[in-house]
C-alpha cells in the first residue's frame, strides 16, 4: 500500500502525449487552449467614443459649439473639429483626431445646430486606441480553459478558429454480477448500476469524450473481452468494481493478463483503498472500487486531474477554507480519510455518513474534508481546507 501523495505523484508524472486540433471558435468553449493567442490588432482599433455625445477640443472656452456633423458607429468622421465646434458622435463611433473629449448628451442642450453645455463633468469619455489590447500582445496563454469571456476576447480580435487539445477518449466498464441497469426490474439480491451513471457524469464534467460504457459480469473472460474491445477505441479505461480481495474480484488479474503494468494496486485512502492504476504503451487504466462513494472520490483525486493533464490542462482542485463546526474523531488512522461535508458561510459541517456505499450523503455535501493519515481528531474551531465537489 502506498501513500496518497505517492500515488498522486505516480499518476501526475506518467508521461502523456497531448494532441491538438483546430476548431471553429463556436466549438471552442470549455476546451483547453493549445496555442498562445497574440492579438493581431489594437483594441479598440481607434479612439472610440464611450458615450452618445459631442466631441470637442478640451479646454475650448466657447459657450456654445456648432455641430458640424454626426458620426454614427461604423463611419469615418468627414470634418475637422475647430474651436467653437463639435461633432455629434454616437457610442462606439470614431472621435475625430483633433477632439479629445466627448461631452455626454445628457449634459447638453441642442438648438438650431448649436449645443449649450448645461452640466459639469470631467470625464473624457473616450476609449483610446489600444488601451485594452495592443497589437502583438500575448492575450491568452496556452493551457487555459476557454470560458465564455475568452471566446469573446478571441472573437473581438477577429479570430474565428483556435487550436485546442484533443479530448481523450474514455471507456467505462462496470463490473459486478449483481448489477442491473436503472429502468429495469431487480430482485432482492441485485442492485442498480449507479457507477456507470455517476462516472459518465464526472467524465462529462471533466470535458472529455465518453466513447462507450459497458456492464459486465464478474467473469474474467468476459471482463477481458470487454476491456480488450474498449482498448481498441479508447485512450483511458475506467473499470469499476472487482478490484479488491473478494473471490470474484478479477480486474487486476485481467489487466495484467492484457499486458498492463500496474503501478499501484492499493493506496492509503478511505474510501478507495484498492485503487488500481496501470499503463500499456500510451493507454491508461484506472480500476476503482465499486462502492459508489469510493468511485466518486477516486475519480476526483486521481482520474479528473489525469484526464485534464491529457488535455494540457494543469488542474488545481478548488479548495475552500472554513472553520470546523464540530470535532471529528476516528479510531484507526492508517489512511487519509475523505468525508462528505457541507461548507457554508465560512463553516464546515459534518453530515450523516455511513460509509462508502452511502452515495446519498454526497448529494447533501458540497465538499470533501480530508483527515490526514495519522490524525485522530480534528477539533471544533480548527481552520481546515475542503475540496469542492
Ligand atoms: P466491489 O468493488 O466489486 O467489491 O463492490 C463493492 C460494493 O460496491 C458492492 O456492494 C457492490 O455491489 C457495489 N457496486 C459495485 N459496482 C457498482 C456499481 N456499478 N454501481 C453501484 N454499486 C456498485
Ligand atoms: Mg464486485
Amino acid at each position: 500500500m502506498i501513500l496518497l501523495e505517492e500515488a498522486q505523484k505516480i499518476v501526475n508524472e506518467v508521461p502523456v502525449r497531448t494532441k491538438t486540433e483546430t476548431v471553429p471558435l463556436d466549438k471552442a468553449g470549455e476546451r483547453i487552449l493549445a496555442q498562445d493567442i497574440i492579438s493581431p490588432i489594437n483594441m479598440p482599433p481607434f479612439n472610440k467614443s464611450a458615450m452618445d455625445g459631442y466631441a470637442v477640443i478640451s479646454g475650448d472656452p466657447s459657450e456654445r459649439f456648432k455641430v458640424i456633423e454626426t458620426i454614427p458607429a461604423g463611419k469615418f468622421p468627414q470634418k475637422k473639429v475647430h474651436q467653437g465646434e463639435c461633432a455629434k458622435v454616437m457610442t462606439g463611433g470614431i472621435v475625430p483626431d483633433e477632439a479629445d473629449r466627448v461631452i455626454m448628451r445628457e449634459m447638453t442642450e441642442e438648438k438650431n445646430g448649436y449645443i449649450l453645455v448645461t452640466g459639469r463633468e470631467t470625464n473624457k469619455n473616450i476609449c483610446t486606441a489600444g488601451e485594452d489590447i495592443k497589437k502583438g500582445d500575448k492575450i491568452l496563454a496556452k493551457g487555459i480553459k476557454i470560458r465564455p469571456q475568452e471566446v469573446g476576447v478571441i472573437a473581438s480580435m477577429g479570430l474565428n478558429k483556435v487550436t485546442v487539445y484533443i479530448k481523450p477518449r474514455v471507456g467505462l466498464v462496470s463490473t459486478g454480477s449483481e448489477l442491473v441497469p436503472p429502468g429495469e426490474r431487480i430482485s432482492q439480491s441485485q442492485i442498480y448500476d449507479s457507477n456507470s451513471y455517476s462516472l459518465s457524469a464526472q467524465i462529462k464534467r471533466a470535458g472529455v469524450r465518453l466513447v462507450d460504457r459497458r456492464m459486465v459480469l464478474d467473469d474474467p473472460d468476459k471482463i477481458k473481452k470487454t476491456v480488450r474491445d474498449l482498448m481498441e477505441r479508447c485512450d483511458v479505461l475506467l473499470v469499476s468494481g472487482g478490484v479488491s480481495m473478494g473471490d470474484f474480484d478479477y480486474v487486476p488479474y485481467v489487466l495484467k493478463k492484457l499486458g498492463f503494468t500496474l503501478h499501484f494496486e492499493k493506496v492509503a485512502i478511505k474510501p478507495g483503498k484498492p485503487t488500481v492504476f496501470g499503463t500499456k504503451g500510451s493507454q491508461t487504466v484506472f480500476g476503482v472500487p465499486g462502492n459508489p462513494v469510493s468511485t466518486f472520490v477516486v475519480f476526483e483525486l486521481f482520474i479528473r486531474p489525469f484526464l485534464l493533464r491529457l488535455m494540457g490542462y494543469a488542474y488545481e482542485p478548488l479548495h475552500i477554507s472554513g472553520v470546523l463546526k464540530e470535532s471529528i474523531q476516528r479510531t484507526k488512522t492508517g489512511r487519509a480519510f475523505f468525508i462528505p461535508v457541507e461548507y457554508r458561510e465560512g463553516f464546515i459541517k459534518k453530515l450523516p455518513y455511513h460509509g462508502s456505499a452511502h452515495m446519498h450523503a454526497l448529494t447533501l455535501a458540497n465538499a470533501l474534508l480530508c483527515i490526514p493519515k495519522g490524525v485522530k481528531e480534528l477539533r471544533q474551531g480548527k481552520k481546515v481546507h475542503v475540496r469542492q465537489i
